[in-house]
């Protein structure tokens, strides 16, 4: 089965020469929910942003759905971007002015999508995410909890082929965070494809598969020690 992401002898070299990355190969299938983990500097943040295509790779290939997206011109590539892959940050980054459904409809705005049916969609990823009752609040009257449930329903309304989370529950409380992440499951459960990058060793353990980053080496696969 083609993977949805796969990163391929990557490395990526800062200006300076950090080696921030260094040869990871990683094959993301359908259906997966997995963690990304590994202590501070341990290049973590880099291989997200490879990943989601913020940032090329030094050397090395990205493969989206099979298609290697290193080489793309910038405009193709956000459109891959918009099309393929969600984001969730640990500061949700909503807006503050608009409400819950607003801020969710963002997340259409290159889907090519009809006006009409955002509205319809995005209270859909609303009620996936608990929060129909509070589709009118602004930000400023959500709990950090529901920000976050927010931020994953604008993540989700596009129905991305990978949903990818960056310390998700890093501005949340233990008992929000564990709600977090219990969502997570239930929406990968529901067939969303989600990988979580953390470096809570306790919020990893709880999810199915473990990479785990060091000196911007993978070291550890618990798939592959099962494979
Ligand atoms: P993590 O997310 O696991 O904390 P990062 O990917 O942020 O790790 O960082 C990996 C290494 O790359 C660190 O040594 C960090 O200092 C360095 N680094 C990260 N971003 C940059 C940058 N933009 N320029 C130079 N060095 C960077």
């Amino acid at each position: 089965m083609t993977p949805v992401l796969a990163v391929r002898g990557v490395s990526k070299t800062y200006p300076g020469g950090v080696v921030a990355l260094d040869d990871v190969t990683l094959s993301i299938h359908a259906g997966e929910l997995l963690a990304i983990v590994g202590p501070s500097g341990s290049g973590k943040s880099t291989l997200l942003t490879v990943m989601g295509t913020l940032d090329r790779p030094s050397s090395g290939s990205v493969e989206i759905n099979g298609r290697d997206v290193a080489a793309l011109p910038d405009a193709e590539l956000s459109a891959v971007r918009g099309r393929f892959i969600g984001f969730v940050f640990q500061h949700f980054h909503l807006i503050e002015g608009l409400s819950a459904t607003a801020n969710v409809i963002i997340g259409l705005l290159y889907s090519g999508v009809p006006r009409r049916r955002r509205r319809e969609l995005a209270l859909a990823a609303l009620d996936r995410v608990g929060l129909t009752h509070r589709a009118g609040h602004l930000p400023s009257q959500l709990s950090g909890g529901e920000r976050q449930r927010v931020a994953v329903a604008r993540a989700l309304v596009k129905e991305p082929a990978l949903l990818l989370a960056d310390e998700p529950t890093g501005a949340l409380d233990t008992a929000t965070g564990t709600a977090l992440i219990d969502l997570l499951a239930t929406l990968n459960a529901e067939g969303t494809t989600i990988a979580v990058i953390t470096h809570d060793r306790d919020i990893a353990a709880r999810l199915p598969r473990r990479v785990e980053l060091r000196d911007g080496r993978l070291v550890a696969d618990s798939e592959r020690a099962h494979a």
